[in-house]
């Protein structure tokens, strides 16, 4: 099913190598969307990602990552148990803020990040070249990577574990037409793919700019500062918030895996 064929790989190799205008120097991190930061530090990756912050899968369509094969399976206790493990190579205070995210999940939902024992599918939370994971569960050992210099941010480390729940951009969703404007003529042409409307299973939940699923309004853009995204009727609605999951990032995640 790993259909991508090699000039596709090259595009989004080309693609992703001019990806985004560099971040100013000095900008202090409440100014700096979610996704701009990501964005920025997945600039120098050798990972084939898409949208910006997902692992090419190995196996499969990212696009339809919604039957049972890619969730994590809930056990006799009721919590859904995903095991773990993390790189050495960060330090103990950059683990604490790992290990206090993953924690944002336990008391909100019934997933539970435990260290892993000899279990099959697993998370590996590693030190790599940019912010990024694979879509669900996708068997056996998954990287997910927070680089230490631009992605040990607590909603960036909520971002990327929710991509490894099973969770796509919500600025991709079935019906987001209805939500937001792309406004192509500002998107890098090379970049397009990142925008393309997938078919969601939206768990019956309104479309939420608050998500912290949702992008910025210049992600990919051609040029520094020109708007890719436009809530509408009302542009002046925020996105691409960093601080957290939202109340239905969080009810979605609890609806999803029956908690
Ligand atoms: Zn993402």
């Amino acid at each position: 099913m790993m259909t991508l064929s090699a000039s596709l790989l090259l595009l989004l190799l080309l693609g992703l190598s001019q990806a985004h205008p560099l971040q100013e120097e000095g900008v202090e991190e409440d100014t700096v969307d979610i996704t701009t930061r990501i964005l920025t530090s997945n600039n120098a990756t050798n990972e084939i990602l898409l949208e910006g912050d997902l692992l090419a899968p190995r196996t499969r369509n990212a696009m339809m990552c919604w039957s049972q094969s890619c969730l994590w399976k809930k056990a006799s206790n009721g919590y859904v148990m995903i095991p773990f493990t993390m790189s050495n190579e960060f330090t103990g205070w950059e683990k604490q803020k790992i290990d206090s995210a993953m924690r944002s999940f336990h008391s909100s939902t019934c997933i539970r990040f435990v260290p892993r024992q000899n279990e099959y599918d697993y998370i590996s939370i590693e030190n790599r070249g940019g912010c990024f994971s694979a879509l669900g569960r996708e068997g056996g050992r998954q990287v997910l990577s927070l680089n230490r210099q631009g992605c040990l941010y607590h909603g960036i480390i909520q971002h990327e574990i929710n991509h490894a729940l099973g969770f796509q951009h919500e600025q991709t969703r079935s019906d987001r037409d209805y939500y937001v404007k792309i406004n192509w003529e500002n998107i890098d042409p090379q970049m397009a793919y990142n925008f393309y409307r997938e078919s969601t299973n939206n768990l019956n939940t309104p479309y939420d700019y608050s998500s912290i699923m949702h992008y910025g309004r210049t992600a990919f853009s051609i040029q520094y500062g020109m708007e890719t995204i436009t809530p509408i009727p009302d542009p002046n609605v925020q996105i691409g918030q960093r601080q957290g999951m939202s109340y239905w990032d969080i009810r979605r995640i609890n609806t999803l895996y029956g908690c």
